[in-house]
């Protein structure tokens, strides 16, 4: 039984900029029985209001404030603890950490950079966190599908600086309990009663069962075959695709009854 449900973005509802066939289909069953829905990505390349904005030009009516990335929770982090960023993001997203930035920053902000990953900016980075600065992270993927193939995410780069200072990032992305934490914060639904679908069994199903929700699996995106064997045992629900993932919570939906 379910009373909320979570979808990942990428490799779910598409791939690059791609739908992925039945899923604007699947978004709008769901929302016409009304359950609950959020969606939670870890996605950086993109800011929260361009993540919104492509999925409109895709076919998707969901609204804004539905979807959470990492960018907001890390200037959560970076408030609480009173610190200051080296940004070592996309420039899709520095403009966000406009109101955080000093002369003498305090703290590495590691974001999926993609292609302005390079030697001096990790290096950069390398020597600020030598001096003790902290290194937080918003994810540790592997890696995610783009149209042209599977493509390296964040992840890597955040185990070279890991490995180069013998430290340990902090990861404010998922698989982080805190930042699935926000989103069912937000919803008022007990955990057990939330199911999170996402094409990474390891962030997104893993990351979910370790928090205390439910997890599934979609066979799309950057999903490799024989990984749902990683799962074995796990009680991870494993559908072939977003389609599927929808008929699976709307049999498995009990709205709550006051
Ligand atoms: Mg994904």
């Amino acid at each position: 039984m379910i009373r909320a449900v979570l979808l990942d973005l990428s490799g779910v509802l598409y791939i690059g900029g791609k739908l992925i066939p039945g899923a604007v289909e699947a978004i709008e069953r769901l929302y016409q029985t009304n359950i609950p829905l959020r969606f939670i990505t870890n996605t950086t390349r993109r800011s929260h209001m361009m993540v919104y904005k492509d999925l409109q030009k895709i076919g998707f009516h969901i609204e804004l404030d539905s979807i959470y990335t990492p960018v907001r929770a890390v200037i959560n982090y970076l408030k609480d603890h009173k610190l200051h960023p080296h940004l070592l993001v996309h420039p899709n997203i520095q403009g966000e950490f406009d109101d955080l930035m000093t002369q003498s920053p305090d703290a590495v902000v590691l974001g999926d950079a993609a292609e302005y990953f390079n030697y001096t900016v990790l290096n950069d980075a390398f020597r600020l966190l030598m001096k003790g600065a902290p290194l937080i992270a918003m994810g540790n993927n592997r890696y995610f599908r783009e149209p042209t193939g599977l493509s390296l995410d964040l992840g890597p780069f955040v185990t070279a600086l890991e490995y180069a200072t013998q430290t340990n990032a902090i990861i404010i992305g998922k698989p982080s309990a805190d930042f699935f934490s926000q989103v069912y914060c937000d919803f008022g639904v007990e955990k057990e009663y939330i199911i999170m679908f996402g094409d990474d069994y390891a962030s997104d199903t893993l990351g979910a069962l370790a928090t205390g929700l439910q997890g599934g699996l979609v066979k799309t995106g950057k999903y490799q075959k024989g990984d749902e064997n990683k799962l074995a045992g796990s009680g991870a629900i494993i559908v072939n695709n977003i389609s599927e993932a929808a008929d699976w919570c709307l049999s498995h939906y009990q709205p709550e009854l006051y």
